[in-house]
């Protein structure tokens, strides 16, 4: 297997990520808000997640050595009659990006970049959520653009844009990256993709007692009640830090919350590997522990799903074993 540069791709994804940034952020800037979320309309979280994935992907093969993206999306949908409409305004974002030449087959054929499926012979491949959290993009809060690239069924490098979340320089809008054994790191969303980055670090108290937990918004999504009952045994007096998306990897790999949980709702449900490979890897390279409710590693090497895991406990690492513990007690973990 050939070496590859990873310096080289993590600057590759990191403009990626942040021309998908811009659209995902006027999208939102323009969002009809109560209006949209009182007729539940979806459509416009629906343009910027295909205009996101169109302009990673396009990204990713003009400046990224590796080509095989295993994305959230596909173009089926938008080739479909009746989706004229929907199509025409992914389109319309993408040309504000690349260009008012691109066609909309070119745009569509770029969604279905990311339609790779991985198998064991996939040796490297990028994983894309386009918007997670689409749910707290909607409300105008928190949601991410995440890509992690992984290595045979290991995530080597990860980058979380956060338009949401304020940035080293204090303005909104971050970007945390990480590389396998290399750290993590914080910058402004904004900038050219040069600029300083600067390393981040998770928080380094040693007991439960003193903790902040975060967990998803949506109680769909992960058990609040078992969260309660393990943050009260854990002797956590804080309410939960709730923040749709791996905004909540971000959180805990800079120190300012030092446990996430996510409980699993039902025994069929299996994560997402775009869910979690970006944000597990900023947490581990900022010094943090990333299992799943067992204490099992994460385990990328099952195609597009976590088939061997069930939930996510990431904390800063001195406590991990001690929360594992307490969710032993709530949670079914057979
Ligand atoms: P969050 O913003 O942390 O609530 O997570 C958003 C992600 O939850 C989405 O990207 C979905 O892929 C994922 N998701 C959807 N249904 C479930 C579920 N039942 N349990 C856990 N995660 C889910
Ligand atoms: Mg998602």
């Amino acid at each position: 297997m050939s070496k590859i540069d990873f310096a080289a791709e993590l600057e590759a994804a990191v403009v990626a990520v942040r021309d998908a940034a811009t659209v995902c952020q006027s999208v939102q800037k323009n969002l009809v808000n109560a209006a949209t979320l009182e007729k539940k309309d979806r459509s416009p979280v629906t343009v910027a997640d295909f205009a996101s994935q169109a302009l990673v992907c396009s990204s990713l093969a003009l400046s990224s050595r590796i080509d095989a993206i295993v994305g959230e999306e596909n173009a089926a949908e938008l080739r479909e009659a009746g989706a004229e409409e929907t199509r025409d305004k992914v389109v319309e974002h993408v040309r504000n990006v690349r260009g008012a030449e691109v066609s909309p087959d070119q745009a569509l054929d770029w969604i279905d970049l990311g339609g790779v499926n991985p198998d064991d012979s996939t040796e490297r491949y990028w994983t894309l959520d386009p918007i997670d959290g689409t749910k707290g993009f909607l409300r105008g809060e928190q949601y991410a653009i995440a890509l992690g690239l992984i290595e045979h069924g290991r995530v080597v490098l990860g980058i979380l844009g956060c338009p949401n979340l304020p940035g080293p320089d204090g303005q909104p809008g971050c970007l945390l990256s990480a590389v396998r054994g290399q750290g993590a790191e914080i910058r402004p969303l904004a900038g050219s993709g040069r600029d300083a980055a600067r390393a981040i670090r998770v928080s380094d108290i040693e007991s439960t007692v003193a903790a902040r937990f975060c967990e998803s918004v949506e109680s769909g999504h992960s058990d609040q009640g078992q969260s309660a009952q393990i943050a009260a045994a854990l002797g956590i007096t804080d309410a939960p830090v709730r923040v749709d998306s791996q905004a909540k990897y971000a959180i805990v790999a800079q120190g300012q919350a030092q446990i996430y949980l996510r409980l699993p709702t039902s025994k069929e449900y299996r994560e997402k590997i775009w869910d979690h490979a970006a944000g597990m890897i900023v947490v581990e390279e900022a010094g943090g522990s990333v299992t799943d409710v067992r204490g099992h590693p994460l385990d990328f090497g099952h195609g597009r799903m976590l088939d061997n895991n069930s939930g996510i406990i990431a904390t800063n690492g001195p406590i991990h074993d001690a929360v594992l513990e307490a969710v032993s007690r709530f949670v079914d973990v057979r």
